[in-house]
C-alpha cells in the first residue's frame, strides 16, 4: 500500500486546506521548531483511527480542530483525506472529519463507514494508526524498550497479520453466542419431551 497524498483542512495548525503529493521512497519533513511536523504526522494517525486525545497532544478529541489564533477565527470542522494505492491497485480515499459538537465520522471512497472498516483496511495494508512504521520523535525509544511480546505484536503488524486477530476475536465471539444459543436450543427441545 502506498499514501499518495494528504489533504487536511482545519486539523490543528493547517486551517487552510493543504495538499500533499507524496512520492514513492523515502519522506522527510524539515521545517523550523513549531512550524506544524509533528502535526503532519498526527493527522495521519487520527485519520488511521486513533482516538486517544492524549496521544494526540491535547485534553479531548475537538482539540484537533484549529483553535484560533490572534488574527484568525477558530474552526467547527477538521477534515483529513488519505489518498492511497490499495493492494488491489485500485486507489482509495479514507477521509475522517470532525464537527464540534457533533462527534467524528469516517468515510471510504464516499460512504459512510465504521471506525473498524478503516482500521481493518490500515491493518490489512500493514499499517494504522498504532503502526511502528509511523515513529515520532518519543517513540523511538518505546521500539528499544519493548518486551518480548511487543515486540511480536510489532512484527505481526508488519507482516500484515494483525487484521486477522481482529477477524479471529469477533468469529470467536460469534462461535461463543452460537454455542450459548445450541444449549438453549437443545434445553428447550428438552423441556417439551
Ligand atoms: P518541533 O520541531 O518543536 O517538534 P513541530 O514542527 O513538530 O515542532 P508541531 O508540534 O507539529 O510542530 O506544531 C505545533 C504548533 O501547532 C504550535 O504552534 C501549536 O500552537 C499549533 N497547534 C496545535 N494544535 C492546534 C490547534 N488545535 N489550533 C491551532 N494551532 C494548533
Amino acid at each position: 500500500m502506498q499514501i499518495k497524498r494528504l489533504r487536511i483542512a482545519g486539523f490543528k495548525s493547517f486551517v487552510d486546506p493543504a495538499d500533499l503529493a507524496i512520492e514513492r521512497g523515502l519522506t522527510g519533513v524539515v521545517g523550523p521548531n513549531g512550524c506544524g511536523k509533528s502535526n503532519l504526522l498526527e493527522a495521519l494517525r487520527w485519520t488511521m483511527g486513533e482516538n486517544s486525545a492524549k496521544s494526540l497532544r491535547g485534553a479531548g478529541m475537538e482539540d484537533v480542530i484549529f483553535a484560533g489564533t490572534a488574527t484568525r477565527p477558530p474552526r467547527d470542522f477538521a477534515e483529513v483525506s488519505i489518498l492511497l494505492d490499495g493492494a488491489d491497485g485500485e486507489e482509495r480515499e479514507v477521509v475522517r472529519r470532525i464537527e464540534r459538537g457533533a462527534g467524528s465520522a469516517y468515510r471510504i471512497d464516499g460512504r459512510d463507514v465504521r471506525a473498524k472498516d478503516v482500521g481493518l483496511l490500515f491493518a490489512d495494508a500493514a499499517t494504522g494508526a498504532h503502526s511502528p512504521a509511523l515513529v515520532s520523535q518519543n517513540r523511538i525509544g518505546a521500539v528499544i524498550a519493548a518486551k518480548p511480546a511487543e515486540r511480536r505484536a510489532m512484527l505481526e503488524e508488519a507482516a500484515g497479520i494483525a487484521g486477522l486477530h481482529v477477524r479471529r476475536r469477533d468469529a470467536e465471539q460469534k462461535l461463543r453466542a452460537t454455542e450459548a444459543n445450541l444449549l438453549r436450543l437443545d434445553e428447550l427441545i428438552a423441556d417439551q419431551d
